[in-house]
């Protein structure tokens, strides 16, 4: 696929012209667009995955619930110990707080999330047996699990589809134009509306994925993006082909920069080692 050919001016203009192009969408446009760039985006992120190391439902639950306002990366590091430390629901709800703290201490957040872990043991034990349920309604209802937690466990764990609504699917899909929603709830029920639900759990990493790696919060790789053509924020970060490569990141930085289009060439060495957002 070539990246499409829009002369460079001004980023509002251009920013004003994208919207515009799909201003009169249709419902059934939109599903059809987004189910479009759902397709593109398998393509660009074939290695997407849940990117918390975990064996078992408990330990993706745990690793889920240390990764809040921490890297995925930090929560690898430190769930090594942790799992071999803690094996069964009832190690947990039996753990010595301080020895708990000190391990989680690198994760930030460590006393209300060593917290809820003692909780969600105990928790397990009286109403589950020990075992993590299966279903996003028990899965709430637990200590420490919210709806995005439970999506990803769902998901990942389970096989069951689950959308998860994290800070860079929130921000991609409203500039994707598939809603125009703040909420995570709510978003997670309007993207479940476009996409096949078989791909509900891909497709949350895939995006997640592109938020991290093309798509940034604040300076997107517009100009180096797999879907340029049918995006309508196409032009909130750079559009020439030089500036926008060298905002890629990860491993496959030059992959992504071929499959936009670009020359891989014009990504630097450095954006391939430098860490991803959170
Ligand atoms: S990088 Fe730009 S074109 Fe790509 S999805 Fe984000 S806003 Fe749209």
């Amino acid at each position: 696929m070539s990246r499409p050919v829009i002369a460079a001016p001004a980023g509002a203009a251009l920013l004003a012209r994208s919207a515009k192009r799909f201003a009169n969408e249709t419902p059934i446009g939109r599903k059809r667009r987004a189910r479009k760039m759902a397709r593109e985006l398998a393509e660009a992120h074939p290695d997407a995955h849940c990117e918390l190391d975990f064996e078992t439902p408990l330990q993706l639950a745990v690793a889920t619930i240390l990764s809040a306002q921490c890297t995925d990366k930090k929560v690898n590091e430190v769930t090594p110990t942790v799992f071999a430390k803690y094996v069964t629901a009832a190690d947990y709800a039996a753990a010595d707080r301080g020895r708990l703290e000190e391990i989680l201490r690198p994760t930030g957040f460590f006393r209300a999330k060593t917290d809820s872990l003692i909780k969600l043991g105990q928790a397990l034990i009286e109403r589950h047996d020990g075992e993590l349920p299966g279903t996003l309604d028990q899965l709430v209802a637990l200590p420490g699990i919210g709806r995005k937690t439970a999506n990803v466990i769902l998901g990942n764990a389970f096989d069951v589809p689950g959308i998860t609504v994290d800070t860079h699917f929130r921000r991609l899909v409203n500039r994707f134009g598939w809603v125009d929603e703040e909420d995570p709830v709510k978003i997670e029920f309007l993207v479940a509306d476009l996409v096949e639900k078989r791909d509900w759990t891909m497709l949350s990493h895939r995006i997640i994925f592109h938020g991290r790696r093309v798509c940034h919060a604040r300076k997107p790789a517009c100009g180096a993006c797999t879907l340029a053509k049918l995006c309508p924020s196409y032009g909130t970060g750079p559009t020439e082909a030089a500036p926008a490569a060298k905002l890629l990141k990860g491993p496959r930085a030059r992959d992504l920069a071929a499959h936009a289009g670009v020359d891989p060439g014009l990504v630097p060495a450095a954006a391939i080692t430098t860490p991803e957002a959170p």
